[in-house]
């Protein structure tokens, strides 16, 4: 990102770079963005570095004196851009994958110009009253209930964490004031999710006082999904036990292969038993923007609260996670705390954010997500969404019509998990394991595509996520070829591979 001739240093004593100089910067930056998007593949998805490699190539403290903007460019093409795994890469199909796309850009650079602190309504009106109005749209895309009230967290492991909490309180158990350690008035309290659900809820856990104990794991069915009966008899067992069961919290697109939880049955007992009901959608949800995936949130209209991350499946750059929540006075009594500096005058007429979580500062993300949503419309979500998984049931077609590869759960977006089992290999056989990490190391070692995995039951899977708004099929296909270039490959040392090729 070779740029202006300046070298000199680009701040004087005091004060901050003149807005010329920012100008030309900035059109060199903006340069070097739109040339980034519009070929991410010129790099390697994964990054080639070896651990300490960035760290050696940068100095040991800051610099004494002022550096040219020229230089400081420079060092992050030359140091910076080798070591980034790049997430917004066409063949990028890891964990979930996600976008930070054009018009997501453009809205992080705005809200970085002008910094606004969203902690207080009148520390920026127009970013509270944006994020009360773009989370509204969300719910409504998503065919939410009007009774849900939306708050932009960082991320889904907030999100529930902040579910939790407002459990915490509506349990009535009185831990904001008296805390929960030392208690002898009061049993154990326990939280449920399956098996599958990700590993936030038991961080949230510790971090609410409640233990990695207070969360109890019902197992998942065999297309990993929450089984409700078994979530049922454990309340019961736990009540007869002397706990006191204060929340579950269901899934819709678990983390490992993207099941949903059954949530009208899980709500059934939720109702019974006076549970919370939280549902992590972080990924998942995003899909009920489309009619035909709206079931996918049936049973949510009874949940007390719901996130669903614009940043994993909704091409708005990370970090933005919308949290909706049915009963927003309870989110409010567990988090407002406020002191007298933080009081307005507006009083009750407006909502201050900060009321609404741990944080005080609050970064104006409703601004990305709100030029996302303009930016595509629904139709245009509704679009790339379809896409995705059309591509990712392509993939699943593929697996399945290859005998020396097998899926090892249901496809219900766009996240395919499989591996390699070589034709007559029994799916039992020690061998796979330790073949599937080799093929997956040796995949991602292409530079071209990057697969991540899961551990299903002992079996070592690979997974495909297909969730990059520059993915198209010739990636999805490529993906696949060097998938089997790489099987046939190591079939040079496991003969029963090439045998059967
Ligand atoms: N919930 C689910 C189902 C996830 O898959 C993930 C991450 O992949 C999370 C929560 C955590 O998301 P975040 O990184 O926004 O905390």
């Amino acid at each position: 990102m070779s740029g202006s001739s300046d070298s000199s240093p680009v701040a004087g004593p005091l004060g901050d770079l003149d807005p010329d100089t920012f100008r030309r910067y900035g059109h060199h930056v903006v340069d070097w963005i739109a040339d980034f998007l519009r070929h991410p593949e010129r790099f390697p998805v994964l990054a080639r570095v070896k651990p300490g490699d960035v760290r050696e190539a940068l100095p040991l403290a800051a610099p004494r004196d002022p550096e040219s903007l020229d230089a400081i460019l420079a060092d992050f093409e030359r140091v910076i851009v080798p070591g980034l795994t790049h997430w917004n890469h066409p063949g990028f199909f890891a964990y979930f994958a996600i976008t930070g796309s054009a018009p997501g850009i453009l809205g992080e650079l705005l809200c970085a110009a002008l910094n606004v602190n969203a902690m207080l309504w009148r520390t920026s009106p127009a970013a509270t009253e944006l994020e009360e109005v773009v989370l509204d749209w969300l719910r409504r895309l998503l065919a939410l209930p009007p009774g849900f009230r939306g708050v932009i967290y960082d991320t889904a492991s907030i999100s529930s964490l902040c579910a939790l909490a407002a459990a915490r309180e509506a349990a009535g158990v009185d831990a904001r004031e008296a805390g929960l350690a030392g208690r002898s008035d009061l049993p154990r309290l326990r939280v449920y999710a399956s098996d599958q659900a990700h590993s936030s809820i038991e961080k949230a856990a510790i971090i609410l006082g409640l233990g990695q104990a207070g969360v109890r794991k019902i197992p998942a069915d065999a297309e990993f999904r929450m089984d409700a009966e078994a979530l049922a008899r454990a309340v019961a067992e736990d009540r007869a036990g002397g706990w006191r069961p204060i929340a579950v919290s269901a899934t819709v697109g678990t983390t490992a292969t993207t099941s949903v939880d059954p949530v009208p049955a899980i709500a059934e007992v939720a109702t019974r038993e006076g549970l919370w009901l939280h549902v992590d959608a972080a990924y998942g949800g995003a899909a009920a923007i489309l009619p035909e995936y709206r079931h996918v949130l049936a049973g949510c209209e009874r949940a007390d609260s719901i996130v669903v991350n614009p940043h994993k499946w909704l091409f708005t750059p990370i970090d933005c996670s919308a949290f909706f929540c049915r009963r927003p006075e309870i989110l409010k009594q567990a988090f407002s705390l406020v002191p007298t500096f933080l009081q307005t005058p507006e009083g009750s007429a407006v909502e201050n954010f900060m009321d609404y979580g741990p944080q005080l500062g609050r970064r104006f993300r409703a601004l990305k997500l709100w030029m996302v949503l303009r930016a595509y419309g629904r139709t245009g979500l509704e679009a790339r969404l379809r896409e995705h998984i059309r591509l990712g049931q392509l993939f699943a077609g593929w697996v399945d019509g290859d005998p020396d590869w097998e899926r090892l759960a249901p496809v219900p977006f766009s996240t395919v998990v499989f591996r390699l089992r070589p034709h007559g290999w029994d799916t039992a056989d020690p061998r796979l394991n330790p073949l599937n990490e080799r093929l997956l190391e040796g995949v991602n070692a292409s530079g071209e595509v990057f697969l991540s995995h899961a551990v299903l039951a002992g079996r070592y899977a690979l997974r495909l996520a297909v969730g990059n708004i520059r993915t198209e099929e010739q990636h999805v296909a490529r993906a696949w070829e060097i998938l089997r270039g790489e099987a046939l490959r190591l079939g040079a040392t496991a003969p029963v591979v090439a045998e059967d090729d």
